[in-house]
């Protein structure tokens, strides 16, 4: 299953919620999303479903979305995305429209998607799955963050809870075991679209859109939410351009972002006026980072071996010389992995040189360079050499505070922590791995793929209970509590087998600890399934 089949399982889902109860109004005109005017609560009004009955919602769709084979946990690319995230989040803040109780209460997490279709969507409970595809057009952090904003402000308004609350006002959790069961079957592609494609569901789903009313209302809060996040409102029409130059250069259909978001001439003049632009669309200056970082989402999208070849033949390619060097530099990002991914490592190596050397005088493109570099010769099997890009973090500079005091971590953040980690415990220094992953740790509890990368630097150390508990960590960051439960479960079994010093007994409590409250969500969790008919 991919994300695509995501939504449309969820609208497919939305759809069955209205089946449910006779459709109040007839079908709507083709082409009109705007629901009938008694079925639209007035803006502000979230209907009957509570912030927590939306994050459990949203819960269950992204206990899902994260067994996708799809899910994609990149290091490099989900600091980048997120450093932006963050970024909307604290202007949301700052402007008064994130609330306290969805503030705590909700999940805002970004879930990245590997796949082809450019498309980004708000899911319940502050959950938003983004596509490759979509990180892959983008020129600019700006243009990135313009469709996030957007995104946000769909969250932050509670449209999904309105459009819910609407649709199924009885028996929301119903909505919830609908779609986990959806998604869950939709790994079969066909039976996702022939759910959709069923006439009944299609003229629902137009319905079912976000109204124009919420539309509206999504750019002009997210423009201003972008704005004080320190973006450039222009962003939001170079986003728009960007997505009608992408659809004209890949007719391939896939545009279910278009197809949601249509780039009416209404919105455009309405947001090149918020922006008091009246000129044609101002061009932003290059933004060497993001380009680099379109370039990895583009290689990360599964685009079939021909692709890949292309792009790992590109920077030998007669008019290569010809370019700019911002698209050299991205011509060169996407080929030096192209070429990893073709297993040509020795050339991926050489490419991610020429790349250093090209942006070196860019202090987020250089970073994004010598992560690329550590990157391609772990790959390699070279970790002492992936070393030299990774050099220690400065005291002082670790953690939380350091990463906050440079958003877009030009320095040291957990891209290079992971990677650092990796190859520390590859050349022998597991322990000096350990204990950088722990203090992350404290900080960033649900960090999957740092528990994961602490389990093995324990495994390398022949600490297996650390190991095992950690594993158990990264399950209950996954979302997967039996998953966990087995693990500490596995942890526990260990401990009777081979009574240890000091440190492992308490381990063993902490483990002990930690199984019973695991225990005790899943039980929760049951219960709130439990409470369908
Ligand atoms: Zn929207």
């Amino acid at each position: 299953m991919n994300s695509l089949h995501l939504q449309r399982a969820f609208t497919t889902l939305l759809a069955a919620g209205v089946l449910a109860q006779p459709l109040a109004a007839g079908a709507q005109a083709a082409g009109d999303m705007t629901p009938p005017a008694q079925a639209l609560p007035s803006l502000g009004d979230a209907g009957d479903m509570t912030p927590l009955l939306e994050r459990k919602l949203g819960d269950a769709i992204a206990r899902e979305l994260l067994r996708d084979a799809d899910y994609l946990d990149d290091a490099i690319l989900g600091e980048y995305v997120d450093g932006i995230w963050h970024a909307l989040l604290a202007g949301a803040r700052a402007r008064g429209e994130l609330p306290a109780d969805l503030d705590e209460g909700f999940a805002w997490r970004v879930m990245l998607g590997r796949d082809a279709t450019i498309n980004a969507f708000a899911l319940p409970g502050g959950y938003l799955g983004l596509h490759t595809a979509l990180i892959g057009v983008v020129r600019t952090r700006d243009e990135l963050a313009s469709v996030l904003a957007h995104e946000l402000s769909h969250i932050t308004q509670r449209h999904i809870a309105r459009m819910l609350g609407r649709q199924s006002r009885q028996t929301p959790l119903i909505v919830a075991a609908i779609l986990a069961g959806l998604v869950a079957g939709a790994s079969n592609p066909q039976a996702g679209t022939a759910l959709v494609m069923g006439g009944q569901a299609v003229g629902i789903q137009q319905q079912l859109n976000y109204s124009r009313d919420m539309e509206r209302e999504a750019d002009r809060i997210g423009l201003a939410i972008a704005t004080q996040a320190g973006f450039r409102p222009e962003g939001f029409a170079a986003m728009f351009e960007t997505l009608q130059n992408a659809q004209r250069l890949m007719d391939n259909g896939d545009w279910p972002y278009l197809r949601s978001h249509p780039l009416t001439t209404q919105r455009i003049a309405d947001m090149r006026q918020r922006e008091k632009i009246n000129a044609p669309a101002v061009a932003l200056p290059p933004d060497l980072q993001a380009l680099l970082m379109a370039a990895r989402a583009r290689v990360l999208s599964r685009p079939g071996v021909d692709t890949l070849h292309a792009w790992a033949n590109a920077p030998d390619s007669a008019n290569f010389a010809t370019l700019a060097l911002p698209q050299r530099a991205a011509v060169l990002y996407a080929g030096a992995l192209a070429q990893a991914q073709l297993r040509d490592l020795p050339k991926a190596e050489r490419s991610a040189a020429a790349l250093a050397g090209l942006v070196a005088s860019d202090a987020s493109a250089a970073r994004q360079a010598r992560l690329l570099q550590a990157e391609l010769a772990i790959l390699a099997g070279a970790p002492q050499r992936a070393l030299q890009w990774l050099p220690a973090a400065a005291s002082g500079g670790r953690g939380k505070a350091a990463a906050a005091r440079d958003p877009q971590g030009s320095q040291q953040g957990r891209a290079e922590l992971l990677l650092r980690a990796m190859a520390q415990t590859a050349t022998g220094h597991a322990r000096d791995a350990a204990t950088a992953l722990q203090v992350w740790i404290s900080d960033h509890p649900l960090d999957a793929a740092a528990w994961q990368q602490l389990a093995a630097a324990c495994n390398a150390q022949g600490q297996t209970l650390r190991a095992l508990r950690a594993e158990g960590e990264a399950q209950v960051a996954q979302m997967d509590l039996q998953g966990a439960i087995d693990r500490f479960r596995a942890a526990q079994d260990h401990a009777r087998q081979h009574p240890g010093n000091r440190a492992d007994l308490i381990e063993a409590s902490i483990i002990d600890a930690r199984l019973r409250t695991v225990q005790e969500a899943l039980r929760q969790q049951k219960q709130d399934e439990a409470q369908l008919p």
